[in-house]
């Protein structure tokens, strides 16, 4: 169902082909191309017919990759009549956006009929976790280990927000800070080995804790003995005007994603936690100028970060401000921040290229609503070995309520949610 070709056959299998096609540019030891596989091969069977899914090695057909402006791997195309048609997908791609870009090849009844085509699987498994965050990683590793057959299901790709942090210097045993991704991927691949299973970049479409039941993407439903809850936390919205509006074209809530748009440029950056100086320190290597927005009268970083960030001569700071509104007179990105003085209420637009959000963080819990006892903040409520008030369902990380929120206590609760799931299963 699926053909790997080179540059060289492009032209008549892609380009002069009768059907559509979709094209996937992959690349080895690549895990998103891996996390895309399955669902490829899934979907090929399904629209097969009507469509042609092609398979593009990106590092031996660079040229081809390159005058296709395809930068990463994975990226999928798709054709008609020769023409790139839909939208160009890359890094974890969703079984639900590869649908939806097929279905737009084909008529829509056609599209309904080859729906009635898809197999719906069924999965049991010891230990259900949800989150690949370092919660949920550890508690993987531990469980996997004790032989618990295990899978990690996760609405992105594994990591956390381990994945998106510039460098992360507190995480014991490496003496050097290491680049997030990297320990990220470290953590992944160590779970990997010790045999934990993965569905990456998934839409959890039905959930019941009660049963211990969760269906993704409306395909696989997988039944679990114990589930971990590890859907970790969210940057928070500031709730302003313009912030929804301008998401992505100018306001950005990680400096790991996006600092490297603003080089030469002038950044807001709202926030004056650990997090907010940190990345200001990070965004600092490529902006030109920082403005560090805050709403108290001095910073709540640690003292290094602070030392630092007071070093450098491209960040000012405006204490005892709050960010309004969000605004682009331009007509495109954002080119200003509306702050007000917060003792004199007096108004300021500052010029600038973007803003970065860091104020604060809120529990992944949407998929639970009147589920679990939360504390006063919305976090769940676990004991001290992590069981929630559902029977057979544990929370580790972020998620749960206690005071510090870092790899080193998500990790820590990952091991005790792992080892008290393993004596509750007999282990
Ligand atoms: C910008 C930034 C910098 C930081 N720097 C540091 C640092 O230097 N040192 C440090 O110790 N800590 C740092 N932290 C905090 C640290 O990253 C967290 O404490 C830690 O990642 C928490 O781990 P977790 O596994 O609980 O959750 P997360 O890391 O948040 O992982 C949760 C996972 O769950 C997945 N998920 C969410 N909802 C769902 C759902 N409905 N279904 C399936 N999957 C879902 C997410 O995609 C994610 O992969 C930083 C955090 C941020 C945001």
């Amino acid at each position: 169902m699926i053909r790997e070709i080179n540059a060289a056959e492009f032209e008549a299998e892609v380009l002069k082909s009768t059907k559509p096609v979709a094209v996937d540019f992959y690349s080895t030891e690549c895990p998103p191309c891996e996390a895309l596989a399955s669902k490829y091969h899934a979907l090929a069977e399904v629209y097969g017919e009507d469509i042609q899914f092609i398979k593009v090695y990106r590092q031996g057909n660079r040229e081809l990759a390159e005058k296709l402006g395809v930068k990463g791997s994975p990226t999928v195309l798709f054709y008609k009549d020769g023409q790139i048609v839909g939208d160009r997908l890359s890094g974890g791609v969703k079984r639900s956006a590869l649908e939806k870009n097929l279905d737009q090849l084909i008529s829509a009844i056609r599209a309904e009929a080859l729906k009635k085509k898809i197999q719906k699987k069924n999965t049991e498994c010891d230990v259900l976790i949800l989150g690949g965050g370092p919660a949920g990683l550890t508690a993987g590793i531990y469980t996997a280990q004790a032989k618990l057959n295990t899978i990690v299901v996760d609405r992105a790709l594994s990591g956390g927000n381990v994945a998106i942090t510039h460098q992360v210097s507190n995480f014991p045993g490496f003496p050097k800070a290491q680049p997030g991704y990297l320990l990220a991927h470290q953590m992944t691949e160590q779970a990997k080995h010790a045999g934990v299973q993965f569905r990456e970049a998934v839409d959890v479409t039905a959930a019941n804790l009660n049963t211990r039941e969760i269906t993704i993407d409306g395909v696989e439903t997988i039944r679990a003995k114990k589930i971990l809850v590890a859907t970790g936390s969210s940057p928070r919205a500031l709730g302003i005007k313009g912030e929804e509006e301008f998401k992505g074209r100018g306001v950005s809530y990680c400096a790991t994603c996006d600092a490297k748009y603003y080089e030469g440029k002038h950044v807001v950056v709202i926030g004056g936690g650990n997090s907010a100086i940190e990345e200001a320190l990070f965004i600092a290597k490529f902006a030109s100028a920082i403005t560090i927005v805050h709403q108290f009268d001095k910073l709540q970083a640690n003292r290094q970060a602070q030392e630092e960030a007071f070093a450098n001569p491209k960040i000012r700071f405006l204490f005892q401000h709050e960010p309004r509104e969000f605004v682009a007179r331009n007509g495109s990105g954002v080119d200003g921040v509306i702050v007000e003085d917060l003792k004199s209420t007096d108004r300021v637009t500052i010029d600038c290229d973007g803003a970065f959000i860091f104020a604060g963080m809120q529990p992944n819990l949407d998929l639970f609503t009147g589920v679990f006892t939360l504390d006063q903040w919305g976090y769940i409520a676990a004991d001290s070995e992590m069981r929630t008030n559902v029977p057979g369902v544990f929370a580790a990380g972020d998620v749960i309520s206690k005071r510090f929120r870092q790899i080193t206590t998500a990790v820590a609760d990952g091991t005790i949610a792992a080892i008290a799931i393993g004596k509750d299963i007999g282990n």
